[in-house]
């Protein structure tokens, strides 16, 4: 087992049944998150044996920085994991602070057409330490503390449940690397029973939802994961989500020249949110070479931003990250395989 991968609460229990006092798990805690030091042998305040035995049952191997991109206020990591395989992430410099967007599946089986992240498909999950890594590794690379975290590099976080979930208990904890909930955003396509089972989490992370077109006719053409969970199916499921962790939940909708970006698709959108605490995030697509969808031109986005806004819709449209150095949404994917 890997100790960057271990839930407070999971080492305390591993504490108890060494016959060990549950403390010791936030003392390691602190060593690893506060002090960050990579050697069992440097927690001065755990006994020789006990550090001993720390060895023999955890790892502390780290994903590696194999090549790192950057371009004025974006830097993309390409890291490789023990075995071999490689993901990707990606640092972002906002006026309120750093954020980093984390990949969670090595390759993704959503198979969202115009996305080049899932034209690998999936490989294996990430384990839990390896999330934990890549925000560790930059924080070490760039000298700095991250402010917030969105899970929305390569891969379908709730088509990897457990592991996510151990991941933000770790960052969230007040023992770890402190993240804020409120300042962690998990985006999803839309699996509907782990959106209900991320509801009874009890825990005040941000909640977005990819959304991209405003009906199931379209919505199966662009999405397949339409095809197992129907849009109204997912917008009951949004509902009850929001009443059940009053929290507000963002839509997301990237813009698509000539498929979902027209006038009568706006006001469709409308109606299905009218009154939900919502906001929707209008998200310029980036082209990318291989595949043929093509962004929607400016005046379409903003005449569609219009449409929301007059129809009573919080609207917000996504600034562009990173798209020169391939590290924009959608376009992360490893080309090192
Ligand atoms: N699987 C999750 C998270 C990863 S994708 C999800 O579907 O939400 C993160 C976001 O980028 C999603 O909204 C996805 O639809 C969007 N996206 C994919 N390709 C894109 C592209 N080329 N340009 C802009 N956004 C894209």
């Amino acid at each position: 087992m890997n100790i960057y991968g271990i839930t407070r609460e999971n080492l305390e229990k591993y504490f108890v049944d060494q016959g060990e006092k549950k403390f010791k798990a936030s003392q390691i805690f602190e060593w690893l998150y506060q002090h960050r030091v990579k050697k069992f042998e440097d927690m001065t305040n755990i006994k020789k044996d006990l550090q001993d035995k720390l060895k023999q049952d955890f790892s502390m191997d780290m994903i590696t920085i194999q090549k790192k991109q950057v371009d004025k206020l974006t830097s993309k990591y390409l890291f490789k994991l023990y075995d071999g395989n490689f993901i990707e992430a990606v640092l972002m410099q906002h006026d309120y602070g750093l954020s980093v967007c984390i990949s969670s599946e090595v390759g993704c089986n959503m198979g969202c057409k115009f996305c080049e992240s899932g034209r690998l498909k999936k490989v294996r999950n990430l384990e839990a330490h390896e999330m934990v890594e890549q925000i560790l590794i930059i924080e070490e690379d760039i000298q700095k503390r991250i402010s917030s975290v969105v899970i929305m590099g390569i891969g379908e976080p709730l088509d990897n449940y457990d592991n996510v979930m151990s991941f933000i208990r770790i960052i969230n904890d007040s023992k770890g690397i402190q993240i804020g909930a409120r300042h962690i955003t998990l985006s999803t396509c839309g699996i509907i029973p782990k959106i209900k089972e991320l509801m009874n989490e009890n825990i005040q992370i941000n909640l977005a939802v990819s959304l991209h077109a405003p009906n199931s006719s379209l919505r199966n053409k662009i999405m397949p994961i339409n095809k197992a969970y129907d849009i109204k199916e997912l917008i009951k499921t949004i509902r009850e989500y929001i009443s059940k962790t009053t929290r507000r939940v963002t839509i997301e909708y990237v813009m698509l020249d000539g498929i979902n970006d027209n006038e009568s698709q706006a006001k469709e959108l409308i109606g299905l949110f009218k009154g939900m605490n919502i906001y929707i995030n209008l998200i310029p697509y980036n082209e990318t070479e291989n595949i043929g969808f093509k962004k929607s031109n400016k005046e379409t986005i903003m005449k569609f931003y219009d449409i929301l806004k007059k129809g009573g819709i919080n609207v917000t449209i996504r600034k562009e990250f990173g798209s020169n150095i391939d590290a924009a949404c959608g376009q992360l994917r490893s080309k090192e395989r």
